[in-house]
């Protein structure tokens, strides 16, 4: 029998994308090629104004966005990009499709993202950039990072695919660094199917991302450098200007199911809430508790399967960390044990839905469930 799972997150489309998706279909312009495309230019300006940004750039998946910042530091061959080995694939392996080397990091345990005293361990004279990733939607510590980067002549790009609308000491993630990369990917804060949008306050920057994006043209046919086509369709952005208009609902309903969670989970001692540092708004992409292991307690991946019996859609993210992902074990000979803390965060973490489609009578069964099993 299959029975109806909560997921731990999932895409809210209504009406108004539809009608936004069919216009786009009735006025025969699909794509932003030339800058043409009036939703693409929408929704850029609206995501622009969002972020508080001079430049959004809008592009086919957030790996794109980060294929293209790589692309526009002109790296040269094993040069050396810092990232925390607990990401998703693509923070490390876009450094590699530019010819670079990312150097993985451990992380911070109360916030899962990049620990700045490691990276600072980890510079040499081939180091070019950081990539802090603000795992689950919280913001990784910034201003370290930032005044770290300046010392050493470091370009910070933010992975912020899962932190649409998460601040960092009151600004937005996406306008600290000197670019930064959002992902659209339908579980994502907001969709538009597949897409990402690539952010920055520098011209110079950004008129590269432009050309990047677009077969490296200044008009048409004048190819000036290597690029490709990562722009976004107009479909998409019709759907993401929609979305970008609903996100601070999205987020206030997230904070909300995540403030009923916790109440309802907060006094189990089997488990440890998520930490949120008080300069930081978390944007509760995921809800991610620690299970500790301890002897005579059920174990993490049981816990799991209970829940999931129960009809709870529940997550580890992400297991095993990239240095232990068979390609990256192998190239770079990691044998396990090389950051503790990110492998003891692999072994301990687990992501409860929280997303904006979860209604208050499902918390408090997720709540309810997570408290009868462990006990
Ligand atoms: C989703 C995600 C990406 C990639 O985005 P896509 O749109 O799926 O290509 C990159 N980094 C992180 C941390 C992500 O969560």
């Amino acid at each position: 029998m299959v029975k109806y799972m909560i997921p731990v997150n999932r895409p809210l489309l209504g009406a108004e994308e539809k009608e936004a998706v069919l216009k786009v279909l009735d006025s025969g312009i699909l794509t932003n090629k030339e800058g043409k495309g009036p939703m693409v230019s929408e929704f850029e300006k609206k995501f622009a104004a969002y972020v508080k940004v001079k430049h959004a750039i809008a592009m086919n998946s957030g790996t794109a966005a980060l294929h293209a910042a790589l692309l526009a530091l002109d790296l040269k061959h094993d040069e050396e990009v810092i990232i925390p080995s607990f990401t998703f694939i693509a923070t490390a392996s876009m450094i590699l499709h530019v010819g670079a080397k990312p150097v993985f990091v451990d992380i911070d345990p109360d916030i899962y993202t990049i620990s700045p005293h490691e990276v600072k361990k980890v510079l040499t004279s081939k180091t070019k950039a950081i990539i802090p990733v603000h795992l689950y939607g919280h913001p990784a510590d910034l201003d370290p990072l930032k005044e770290f980067a300046a010392d050493q002549n470091l370009v910070i790009i933010e992975d912020a695919c899962q932190a649409h609308g998460a601040t960092y000491k009151r600004q937005q993630v996406g306008s600290i660094g000197d670019l930064a990369c959002f992902s659209f990917y339908p579980s994502k804060n907001m969709t538009t199917g597949e897409g990402g949008m690539l952010t920055t306050n520098d011209d110079e920057i950004a008129e590269k991302i432009r050309m990047i994006i677009n077969h490296g043209e200044k008009g048409a046919y004048q190819t000036v450098r290597l690029g490709h086509n990562f722009r976004m369709p107009e479909i998409s952005a019709a759907i993401g200007s929609v979305q970008i208009d609903k996100l601070p609902q999205f987020l206030a309903r997230r904070r909300k199911n995540v403030q009923q969670l916790s109440t309802l989970i907060g006094q189990n001692p089997y488990i440890q809430l998520p930490i949120v540092k008080d300069w930081a708004t978390h944007s509760w992409y995921l809800f991610t508790i620690r299970i500790p292991q301890n002897p005579g307690n059920l174990s993490r991946d049981a816990f799991i399967e209970k829940m999931r019996a129960a009809g709870i859609g529940t997550a580890v993210y992400y297991k095993p960390p990239l240095h232990l992902i068979p390609y990256f074990k192998k190239l770079f000979n990691f044998q396990g044990g090389e950051f503790p803390e990110t492998e003891k965060a692999t072994r301990e973490v687990v992501s409860l839905p929280v997303h904006p489609g979860v209604t208050d009578e499902e918390i408090t069964y997720i709540g309810k469930k997570v408290n009868e099993i462990l006990k």
